[in-house]
């Protein structure tokens, strides 16, 4: 575990020449470069809601700007992440993306609402954020202790079906938009000049998989994605960086096993709630958060299989 201290001096390491030391950035989350200017903020597997850091934020530097990918679970973590990025260029943050509705990835927006930032998302991303917005910023109030704000959620003003390309100055990036799979409001963000791709929460490693979309789905936009060529994938939660595709094997195998699993109880006719007594995780010592998750995937899938002719 790096001190702070030692953090600190890392910091003043990465700093280029000139760079403001910015007084209102006592709290700078720790970032790693892990290919030439694309940044992450690494994770810890925990629950949502009850914790902070659970999902893996990045950004990455262009000649022209920056584009911040995923924000956070609050408005300080967001602040973090935005300390980060002064500490290191000069540049202004042009794009927030967020890869999609959950709480732990779009609850930091509110840190980057300036002029001259736009905020990126799917074209179904505003209608999650308006169904499930009040319900997030109140359990989010519940663990800080401070009143629910509105403002916190801040929505997409533009938003992708298909593919877009962003500029960031000498530095493309390929954003896309999923078919129902995690969520029914996914984006992946390539890095053309490094290969990198972060997937949002289409790939966990050691965080169980949290089914929210549509488990067919997913299956089907992770296989596409798994026989793609990427230098390096930042998964929406886990470790750095794995091989590709292996990095995606765990959550296809634990998808997979999941489908079957509750397709053959299906078939037999069995009722849900034996189910998720009875359906276990696939691979268990890969995983954390089982206890917290796998019921409630159990039953996403169900749901989803029982209509299947
Ligand atoms: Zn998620």
């Amino acid at each position: 575990m790096t001190t702070h201290r030692s953090y600190l001096l890392l910091c003043l390491a990465l700093m280029p020449a000139g760079a403001p030391a910015d007084p209102g950035c006592a709290d700078s989350a720790e970032v790693s470069e892990i290919a030439d200017g694309v940044y992450v903020r690494w994770s810890h597997p925990a629950v949502m809601f009850e914790n902070d850091n659970i999902a893996n934020l990045g950004f990455v530097i262009g000649s022209r700007c920056v584009a911040v990918i995923d924000t956070g679970g609050s408005v300080a973590e967001g602040r973090a992440l935005d300390c980060a990025v002064r500490k290191l260029t000069e540049l202004p943050v042009c794009f927030v993306i967020n890869t999609h509705v959950h709480p732990d990835h779009v609850l930091g927006n509110a840190a980057f609402e300036r002029e001259n930032v736009q905020f990126i998302g799917h074209e179904k991303l505003p209608r999650a954020m308006a169904l499930r917005g009040d319900t997030y910023l109140q359990r989010a109030a519940e663990h800080s202790g401070d009143a629910a704000d509105p403002s916190q959620m801040v929505m997409p003003e533009r938003t992708v079906s298909g593919e877009v390309q962003l500029d960031l100055g000498h530095r493309t990036l390929i954003v896309r938009a999923h078919a129902t799979a995690h969520t029914d409001n996914d984006l992946s963000v390539f890095d053309v000049r490094t290969g990198t791709l972060f997937p949002g929460d289409l790939v966990f490693l050691e965080h169980l998989p949290v089914l929210d979309g549509s488990i067919n789905g997913w299956l089907g936009e992770l296989g596409a994605l798994m026989r793609q060529d990427f230098e390096r994938v930042v998964p929406g939660h886990g470790p750095c960086c794995a091989g590709w595709p292996q990095a995606g094997q765990p959550t296809v195998d634990y998808l997979t096993d999941l489908r079957e699993k509750t397709r053959a109880w299906i078939a037999r006719g069995g009722e849900l709630g034996a189910a998720q007594e009875s359906i276990e995780a696939a691979r268990p010592e890969r995983w954390r958060l089982i206890d917290q998750y796998h019921r409630r995937n159990v039953s996403a899938a169900f749901a989803e299989l029982e209509w299947e002719e």
